[in-house]
Formats: C-alpha cells, structure tokens, sequence
C-alpha cells in the first residue's frame, strides 16, 4: 500500500496512523540511512555588516529530504539525531560539507567569508570532535578562522568546566565560536567574561517583538552593552522587518541575520548574493 501511493508515503503515514511513537520509529529508521543515500544537504543564511552591508560570512543549516517524509524541518529531525547519536556522523558530514564549500566559493572567485556550524551537546560531548574539526579544516584547506562553530548559551551554561576547557582548545585551533540563541539563558557579564567565545548572537524571540515590547529592547542593548564590554562580535538572528534592522542598526548591533535580508539558500543562490554584497574594496 505505502509503494502505492508512491511519493504521497507520508500522507500514509499521518493520515492512517495517529501514534507519534510510530511516526517517531519511521523518522529514526529513515533517518539512519539518510546520509548514505544523500538525503541531506545544507542551505547557507547570510550574515551582513552594518557598517559596510557586506556579507560576512555565512551560517549552514541542516535539511532532510525524504521520499517518503518529504522535507523535513531540523526541529522535527535533530531530537532524534541527538537521541539516537547519529547526529555525531551527520555533525561531521555538516562541518567537512560546509568546510568544503566555503572553499569552493573562493575558489570561484568570491571573496573569502566565514562559514557557521551548529553543534549540539551530544557533539560537544563526543570526544572525536577536536579530531573532526581538523579533518574538516584539513580536507577542504579552509583557514581555520573562516570557520565558526555555533553553541547555544545554554548549552554553556548547564556544562561548565570541562565545556569551558573544550571551547579553548577548540579556540585555540583558530576556530570562532559563538553562543547562539543568546539572552535566553541569562548568562551575567562576569560569566561571559570567563567563555572563550567571541561572538554573542541575540535570540530571535527577543528581535521578534522588540518594536512591541521594552524589555525585549532592554534585553538586546544589554547585550550590545555586554558585547561592546568583552570586545565581542553581536549579530542579531531573525531579523525579519525594516523596523528591527534600523533599531538594531541604530543601537550599533554589529551584524544581522534574517529573512529581512534572505532566507537560508542553495549554494549557488549563495554565491549570486555573496558576488553583490561585498566590501567596496574586497571587489
Ligand atoms: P539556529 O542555529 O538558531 O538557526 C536559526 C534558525 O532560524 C534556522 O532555522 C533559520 O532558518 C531560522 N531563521 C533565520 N532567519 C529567520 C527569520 O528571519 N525569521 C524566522 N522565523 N526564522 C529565521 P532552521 O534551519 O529550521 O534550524 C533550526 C535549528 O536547528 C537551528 O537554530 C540549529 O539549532 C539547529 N540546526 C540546524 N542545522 C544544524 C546542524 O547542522 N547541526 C546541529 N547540531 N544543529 C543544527
Ligand atoms: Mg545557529
Ligand atoms: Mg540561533
Ligand atoms: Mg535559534
């Protein structure tokens, strides 16, 4: 019957069965043959200077396609890819992929940019991880500061002594690393002060509403503030709307992400927007 209904399997699956454990085992069990049937790939979201309107780098966001599933958000896959562990092969595919293809844009001609990874804790707490950075950085020739490795502020905060010691030696490799969803796990000054990090990315919740609400605007220029203290980069994730990319232009943000500016896109559709939007001087 699934054969039958050929590319429409997922329909199958949710119309006929209403037990997420099922759908849960069909995600895992697809899941674990995703890589080696090249069912994944990454799209590359813009990051944009303020000052100069140059991209600057950009960030690699996972994505599934099924034939039975479809397109499936990171959301819906990634906590499973963490339960399950095979987030820790999937991680180093991302990094040696993104590595690669930051590599491939220079090579076209484009100027050189960084290129950001997401890791989650199982990552983080796989104790090959150093050994998969290098790899990464090796294979593609990449400079080790064009890559930054992005980790949640939570993640930090829950885990420190050994994160703390992890972070440095990852940082000492010449790789940058930021601490994504920042505001949301109310880390204080002197806590950042310890973090070898050096980039602070504001949280999309507090950017969605910030024309509406006062303290999601207290909680952003603090972190400016914060930021501008520790001598660290702040970019804003999530910018959708004119308004939030003035405000935070306004406030000395020093880098934006957001649909405002684009979506997360192909490689190649990367490339178009990267060959517009470089410095005066870098073209
Ligand atoms: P994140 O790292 O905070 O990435 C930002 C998410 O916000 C992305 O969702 C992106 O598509 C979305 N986004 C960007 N700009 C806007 C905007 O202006 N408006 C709105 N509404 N959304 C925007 P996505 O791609 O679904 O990824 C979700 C999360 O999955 C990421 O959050 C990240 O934590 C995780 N993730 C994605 N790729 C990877 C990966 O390769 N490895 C790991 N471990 N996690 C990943
Ligand atoms: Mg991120
Ligand atoms: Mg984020
Ligand atoms: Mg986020």
């Amino acid at each position: 019957f699934a054969k039958e209904e050929g590319k429409n399997n997922f329909q199958f699956y949710s119309q006929n069965t209403h037990s997420p454990a099922f759908e849960r085992f069909f995600v895992e069990a697809e899941l674990r043959h995703a890589l080696e049937r090249n069912e994944l790939y990454l799209d590359y979201q813009a990051k944009l200077d303020f000052k100069t309107g140059a991209i600057t780098g950009s960030e690699a966001l996972l994505r599934w396609r099924n034939p039975g599933l479809g397109l499936v958000a990171p959301t819906q896959f990634l906590p499973v890819a963490e339960e399950t562990g095979l987030i820790v092969p999937i991680g180093r595919w991302v990094m040696k992929t993104a590595c690669a293809q930051n590599v491939a844009w220079q090579r076209q001609g484009l100027p050189p940019v960084t290129v950001a990874v997401n890791l989650s804790l199982r990552q983080l707490m796989d104790d090959k991880l150093i050994e998969d950075i290098r790899t990464a950085l090796e294979a593609s020739g990449m400079a080790p500061n064009l890559l930054e490795l992005e980790i949640t502020e939570s993640i930090v905060m829950h885990k420190p002594a050994p994160l703390i010691e992890l972070l440095a030696r990852i940082k000492s490799l010449g790789v940058r690393i930021a601490l994504d969803d920042f505001g949301t796990g109310y880390s204080s000054l002197a806590q950042i002060k310890h973090l070898p990090v050096d980039t602070l990315k504001v949280d999309r919740s507090f950017i969605r509403n910030l024309q509406q609400n006062p303290d999601d605007r207290e909680i952003i220029e603090a972190v400016i503030a914060m930021g501008r203290a520790l001598s660290l980069n702040v970019i804003a994730e999530g910018v959708e709307t004119l308004a939030q990319d003035t405000y935070l232009r306004e406030h000395i943000c020093d880098e934006m992400q957001g649909f405002y500016f684009s979506k997360p896109v192909a490689p190649d559709q990367f490339a178009d927007l990267l060959s517009k939007h470089t410095t005066p001087s870098s073209t």
